[in-house]
This record gives C-alpha cells, sequence and structure tokens, in this order.
C-alpha cells in the first residue's frame, strides 16, 4: 500500500510541475502575442482600411503590446507567490505564527483567511498600481487620481470584511459541525449566499462605487423600450453609470436578477455611440438574454461548486493533501483535530485549483465565444445589423483593441471572437470614418 508520504511527494511534483508548464504556456502565448501584433502594426487590416485610420491601429497596437509586457511581470509574479504560499511554506508559518498567538479556533481560522487576503492585495498592489497610472495614463484611459484609488481600495476592503468575514465564519461552521456530508452544506451555503449576493449588489453594492442615474435622454429611452418590449424582456429600470469618473473605456451590461434586474449605460458609452449603434448593443446583450446564456453559465457555476466542494471533502481528510502542498499538519501540535485545519484546507484548495483548471481555459474561451456568435446573430434579427457593426468598430477603436491578435492567443483567451470575425458575419458598417 501506497504510503502516505508517497501521496503528499506525488502531490508535490504534481503541483510545481503543473505551476511550471503554466507559466511556460502562459509566457508562450503571451510572447506569440507580442510578436503577432509588432508585425501588423506597420498596416491596418484590409478589412478594415477604409474604416480604421495607421493611428488609431498603431495606438491599438502599442496598448495591446505594452499591456502584454506588463502581463509577462505579472504572471511571473504571481507564479512565485503560488509557490511561496505553497510549496516554499509560506502559508505554514502564517499558520503556526497564528496558532501561537491565538491558539486554535474559528477566531484564528479567521485571522488566517483574513491575513492571507490583505497579504496578497498588499503583494498585487505595486502592479496594480503601475497598470492604472502609468499604463492606462499613457494611453490616456485613466481618469482616476490616487485620491478615488485610495477610497475604492478602503470601500472594497470594508465591503469585503463586513460581507467576507460572516460567510466565511458560516462555511468554517458548518464545515466543522454538520458531519460527513458537510461539504453538501457548505456548498448549500456557498450557492444561496451567491445568489443573494447578485441580488443585492446592483442595489446596494455598486451605488457605493458608481452614480446610477435614471436614463434621461428621452427618444433613445423610448427606443430602447420598443427593443426591450419586442424582445419581451422586463427590466426595472435604465441607468446610466458614471464610468467616466474612473476610465475612458465603455461597456453596457444587465445586472441583478429577479426584479432587481437593470440594464446599465456606461456614460461613455453613449458618448461614443449613436442612439442606433446603442440599440445595436443593447440587442446584442438581449440576445445574451434570449439565449440563456447567464443562467446556463450560473447553473454550470453551481454544478462545478458541488463538485469542488465534494472534491474538498475528501481531500481535506487526507494528511498528504496538507503535506504535499508544503503545510504540515502532521508536526503540529494541534494535530489530532481536523475541523482546526478547516480554513487551511479551503485555502490550499483556491490556491491549487486553478493550477489544474488552467488547462480547460481554451475550452471555457470557445464556448463563450460561440454565445457572442449567437448573441450576434440575435442582434441583427432585433436591430439594423450595419449599426451593430459600426458600433463594434468604434467601440474597438475607442477601446484601443488590437484588429491583429495572434490565433492561438484568441483560441486560448478570447472569450469575444476577434473584430475581423465577427465583422465578416454582419452588413458593411453604416455611416463612414
Ligand atoms: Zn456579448
Amino acid at each position: 500500500m501506497a504510503s502516505n508520504l508517497d501521496f503528499s511527494l506525488t502531490l508535490s511534483l504534481l503541483f510545481a510541475a503543473a505551476v511550471l508548464l503554466q507559466w511556460l504556456l502562459r509566457i508562450w502565448l503571451v510572447s506569440r502575442q507580442v510578436r503577432h501584433v509588432a508585425r501588423h502594426r506597420a498596416t491596418v487590416p484590409e478589412a478594415f482600411s477604409n474604416r480604421i485610420s495607421l493611428a488609431a491601429h498603431q495606438k491599438a497596437a502599442d496598448y495591446t503590446l505594452a499591456k502584454a509586457k506588463l502581463s509577462l511581470i505579472d504572471i511571473t509574479l504571481s507564479a512565485a507567490v503560488l509557490l511561496c504560499w505553497t510549496l516554499l511554506g509560506g502559508l505554514d508559518r502564517l499558520n503556526h505564527g497564528l496558532l501561537e498567538l491565538m491558539g486554535p479556533g474559528l477566531g484564528q481560522q479567521l485571522a488566517l483567511l483574513a491575513s492571507f487576503a490583505v497579504i496578497s492585495t498588499l503583494i498585487e498592489m505595486p502592479l496594480s498600481l503601475y497598470q492604472t497610472f502609468r499604463l492606462e495614463q499613457r494611453f490616456g484611459f485613466n481618469q482616476m487620481t490616487l485620491g478615488l484609488w485610495l477610497g475604492d481600495l478602503c470601500k472594497s476592503t470594508l465591503v469585503g470584511a463586513i460581507i467576507g468575514l460572516p460567510l466565511a465564519a458560516l462555511i468554517l461552521w458548518v464545515m466543522g459541525s454538520t458531519g460527513s456530508l458537510w461539504w453538501l452544506w457548505a456548498w448549500g451555503t456557498w450557492t444561496v449566499f451567491n445568489l443573494l449576493l447578485m441580488w443585492i449588489f446592483p442595489s446596494f453594492i455598486a451605488p457605493l462605487f458608481n452614480k446610477f442615474e435614471p436614463l434621461a435622454d428621452e427618444s433613445l429611452k423610448s427606443r430602447v423600450t420598443q427593443l426591450m418590449e419586442r424582445c419581451g424582456f422586463a427590466a426595472k429600470g435604465l441607468f446610466v453609470m458614471d464610468g467616466s469618473r474612473r476610465s475612458a473605456h465603455a461597456n453596457a451590461y444587465f445586472t441583478g436578477f429577479g426584479n432587481s434586474k437593470r440594464v446599465v449605460f456606461f456614460d461613455t458609452l453613449l458618448k461614443q455611440l449613436n442612439p442606433g449603434e446603442v440599440e445595436a448593443v443593447l440587442a446584442h446583450e438581449l440576445g445574451h438574454f434570449k439565449h440563456k446564456h447567464i443562467t446556463k453559465r450560473m447553473v454550470m457555476m453551481f454544478g462545478v461548486s458541488l463538485l469542488g466542494f465534494a472534491l474538498l471533502g475528501w481531500l481535506s481528510q487526507q494528511p498528504w493533501f496538507y503535506s504535499g502542498l508544503g503545510v504540515d499538519i502532521l508536526q503540529s501540535k494541534y494535530l489530532g483535530v481536523p475541523a482546526e485545519n478547516n480554513a487551511l484546507a479551503l485555502l490550499l484548495f483556491m490556491l491549487a485549483v486553478p493550477v489544474f483548471s488552467f488547462f480547460i481555459t481554451p475550452l471555457m474561451s470557445a464556448m463563450s465565444r460561440r454565445d457572442e456568435f449567437e448573441a450576434d446573430a440575435y442582434a441583427m434579427q432585433q436591430a439594423d445589423g450595419a449599426q451593430l457593426a459600426s458600433a463594434l468598430l468604434k467601440l474597438y477603436e475607442d477601446n484601443a483593441s488590437t484588429l491583429t491578435p495572434d490565433p492561438w492567443y484568441v483560441s486560448f483567451y478570447y472569450s469575444h471572437p476577434p473584430a475581423v470575425d465577427r465583422l465578416a458575419r454582419m452588413p458593411a458598417p453604416s455611416g463612414s470614418l
């Protein structure tokens, strides 16, 4: 029979190999993207030559290249940090320190989760600051002041603590006191909590960060309302969000569900697009709703998290799961109290699973791209396809999205098909350059 030590060593090796493979794959994909975009920087692709200026094309290329180069640092840093937390013993040390300080119990476990979250945020902070105030700034997208950035950070930490700590306490309590089927109860708690969060998010959380005002433009409003009636979509309101406070990137989205459902337009979107184009973009979003993409994704997420909790339920009982990921519970003086390791099990699980699930990213991206084509097709039935095409082109140009991405990079990461593939299925864009 294989010993615990064998399993532990096997897990360590598997994990290290997966981290390395993931790192290599990500670096390879980004360097492909960099080479591809740089190679096509000199000329606007034929399909867009009478619509997109060379200056806009080159801005998109430079922006894409700058982001890609920054992501090389991000990829390497996150792989290193992950190894530090796990195999190099970071989590083990943090856990022991807190045990010395507080003794075992729910308090110590919550402190472990909270300090992990705080340390992770601190590690990510320099890169996030650089991204906002150097990179986005350089291309004219950033609208934030340092004050607003710090305010956001304080608010999101506070909201995270107010929502996250009670949830974590509840999950840890469920794990420790509902017997061997705890993972089923924990999954139920998690699912109910997520639904609740989706329900309260639009009315209570999003307004903490942005101002939402009812859509005032009457002609656009009646146009959009007619479209929604045609499509059989009942939303509680049409709102304009002051996205321009933070960024010049434009967007529109649906949020909430049930009777809290609303349509949100970024003010930047309304500034860039004419009413016909806004209608076409909304029709695309309604296409996602009509094809039940959001519901399907939610059901899939809940199904996957059920499997996840079941797996966690089993793994958390295996000493090799901890030792294989660098946490030596066998030498802890608190050994033998399995419930005392629940927070550790959660953290290790959250750190380890993405390393392995990364490899199905292309599958998820392909599904998402198929959904986008479906939503485009629906939009062309319900609104003007030429307007949708010209809206897309404007958004690509204003967001400086590259028109010449690397095909491998696209199939791995892109949640939306590249512009050239989407436009190929649409009538020629309306209006002129
Ligand atoms: Zn879409």
